[in-house]
């Protein structure tokens, strides 16, 4: 009973070991899935935050749509 005991525990660090192991093989998520994406506030359409044009707190996606917004 006791070497058991003993067996189920050693199985038990090893799987945890194993599986932590394991977590540390898995690839990271590619960067593009959790930028944040962002809405022209001149034709809303929905583009990613690093390609998006930033004025006055909005977000373009584009110069010219920057620039029609922000003269009318
Ligand atoms: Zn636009």
């Amino acid at each position: 009973m006791f070497f058991a005991l003993i067996i189920v525990l050693v199985f038990w660090v090893i799987r945890k070991r194993w599986r932590g192991a394991k977590k540390l093989d898995e690839t990271p998520p590619p960067p593009t899935a959790g930028e944040d994406m962002v809405c022209c506030a001149h034709c809303s359409v929905h583009l990613p935050k690093s390609e998006s044009i930033t004025s006055q707190d909005k977000f373009f996606c584009s110069d010219e749509h920057r620039r029609l917004h922000l003269q009318a």
